[in-house]
């Protein structure tokens, strides 16, 4: 039976309590702002510890079946629970790759024993996951993948190179798409998809510098690494139909998603709050009008995003162009968190140029590594020209 709007109401005041008890303090180093950017141990550390204390509190994985340490409940709660941490301004749940992408692929197409062997550990934080697609030469053009995966007896050896790896260097298990049959006349065909352990000799793997002079990502190098046959999921040849499913709980279709936020708030009036004091020819920053029609216009597409999101909901309202606001919502999100971060830079002056350490800076360089920062998700799981390409094809028809 559904929960009546009483049990809702009551439901979120619990969560908000829970919240205001158990936010834990900010540490004395700084977090990632989003699960992209989780560079060290005291990092992961922290945000491990967190994300064990919100699933042991039964706020995440919150609709996923019991048996496999969720629970069990309908996935409105979920999204309560998830608009609580927004509204509490609590740490992100780093493991978003397990969260939201592997695990229900698993959850919705595993095995039984694929299930029961990951699923908790995904919830609870100890398995870290990360996703091995990307290649030096083929990122968008991901069909491509050259990685290979040999069968040889009860095993399946790899060998090739991954990059851009989120969490490579700390992950316990990778989702893998690699080339097991190179003569497929269709090169989709050509791919397989594992659950790959990271343990194993010859996984040796490379953290990559980014922008911010922080960590995130790695190289990924297989060197004959062995894995056993059953890592494989779905049958040989099924890769790309596979990680298509994937891509799309990545790009925005969280329905099975496990909750918890992958990524820090941050909206029009957090900037609007940073600005207070900033002048600009002697009048604060905020009362020239043509900033002003900046801010409307950011306000705007903020508002948009999130009434797409609640009309995304409502059956009837998507009848025009089914499926078009899940589709396009990565686009316009990420597009719209740069904007408004750039925007907020520029509306510093003089200051928008100083950088995290500077004692200067504006909320201590906070705009600006959310800036650079913000860039992540203009390019990972599909960069914004690529999804406007599928936008245009499978939403608005236009040819290729
Ligand atoms: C922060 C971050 C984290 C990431 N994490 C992971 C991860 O965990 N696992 C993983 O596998 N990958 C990850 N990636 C990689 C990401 O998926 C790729 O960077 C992305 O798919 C683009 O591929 P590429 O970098 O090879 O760029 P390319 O594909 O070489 O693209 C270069 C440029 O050409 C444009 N372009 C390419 N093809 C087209 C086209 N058909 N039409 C129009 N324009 C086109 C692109 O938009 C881009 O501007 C991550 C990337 C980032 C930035």
């Amino acid at each position: 039976m559904a929960a009546t709007e009483q049990e809702l109401h009551e439901f979120r005041e619990e969560v908000s309590a829970w919240m205001k008890v158990n936010k834990p303090a900010d540490p004395d180093f700084l977090l990632p702002q989003s699960f992209m950017e989780v560079g060290d141990e005291r990092q992961l550390e922290f945000l491990r510890e967190w994300q064990f204390r919100l699933w042991s509190a039964g706020y995440l994985g919150m609709a996923w079946p019991k048996a496999y340490g969720g629970g069990g409940a309908e996935p409105v709660f979920q999204s309560i629970a998830d608009q609580e941490m927004r509204r509490h301004n609590v740490p992100i749940c780093f493991n978003v790759i397990g969260l939201g992408w592997a695990g229900p692929l698993i959850k919705d197409i595993g095995t039984e024993e694929a299930k029961a062997k990951y699923l908790k550990g995904i919830l609870n934080a100890e398995d870290i996951w990360c996703q091995g697609f990307s290649e030096p030469d083929h990122g968008s053009d991901l069909g491509n993948a050259q990685t290979r995966a040999v069968r040889e007896a009860d095993q399946y050896v790899l060998n090739g190179q991954k990059i851009w790896t989120t969490m490579g260097n700390f992950a316990k298990y990778m989702i893998l798409l690699a080339r097991t049959n190179p003569e497929a006349e269709r090169k989709y065909d050509g791919l397989s998809f594992f659950l790959s352990p990271m343990h194993v000799e010859g996984v040796e793997t490379r953290p990559i510098r980014k922008i911010t002079g922080e960590y995130g990502f790695t190289e990924t190098f297989f060197t004959d690494a062995r894995i056993p046959l059953d890592c494989l999921m779905g049958e040989e040849g099924q890769g790309w139909k596979i990680a298509m499913q994937t891509l799309q709980y990545e790009r925005g279709a969280e329905a099975g998603a496990a909750g918890g936020l992958s990524m820090i708030r941050v909206t029009v009036q957090d900037m609007l709050d940073s600005l207070q004091g900033v002048c600009r020819d002697g009048e604060p920053v905020l009362e020239d009008p043509v900033v002003r029609d900046a801010v409307v216009q950011a306000i705007m597409e903020e508002k948009a995003l999130m009434l797409g999101l609640r009309r995304m909901g409502i059956g009837p309202l998507n009848t025009d162009y089914p499926g078009s606001i899940a589709l396009s919502s990565k686009l316009r999100a990420s597009e719209v968190t740069r904007r408004l971060r750039q925007l907020a830079i520029g509306l510093q002056g003089a200051e928008g140029g100083l950088y995290v350490g500077d004692p200067a800076a504006r909320q201590g360089g906070f705009w600006q590594r959310a800036y650079f920062n913000s860039f992540s998700a203009t390019i990972g799981g599909g960069t914004s020209q690529v999804q406007a390409n599928i936008v245009a094809e499978h939403i608005l028809g236009l040819p290729k």
